[in-house]
């Protein structure tokens, strides 16, 4: 997708800060924190969001969550807590419509969902 951002920090095209990457995922911060750890877990193929997975990536799917419990360790929020979300078209608030897991932690998470 050419004219996918996240593509693009994928290709190396335009900066991330990276934390991490692999064969099949990217991490980085994210560029307006909502949380002193606030993490990007972006899939390097290009999917649209959760509503396009399908069952050729469930190992992906996987590997991506584990990915979000290894980063919570080593940014030191595991013991404290954190939230990994992943937002799904207009109503879910997805802006950038290339999935992407957010991992947010090191303070205390407000509850609201609106
Ligand atoms: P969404 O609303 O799609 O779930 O979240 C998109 C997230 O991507 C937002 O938290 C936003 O701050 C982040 N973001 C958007 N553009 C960039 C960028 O160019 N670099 C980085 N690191 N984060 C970005
Ligand atoms: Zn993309």
């Amino acid at each position: 997708m050419s004219d996918c951002i996240f593509c693009k920090i994928v290709a190396k095209e335009i900066p991330g800060e990276t934390v991490y990457e692999d064969d099949q995922v990217l991490a980085i911060k994210d560029i307006n924190p909502q949380a002193p750890v606030h993490l990007l877990l972006i899939t390097k193929k290009h999917i649209t969001s959760l509503n396009e997975v399908s069952s050729e990536d469930e190992g992906l799917m996987g590997h991506i969550l584990m990915l979000a419990q290894k980063l919570a360790q080593k940014f030191g929020v595991a013991e404290s807590g954190y939230r990994v979300v992943t937002n799904i078209g207009k109503e879910g608030g997805q802006a950038v419509p290339h999935l992407h897991f957010h991992v947010l932690g090191g303070k205390a998470l407000g509850v609201h969902i609106d």
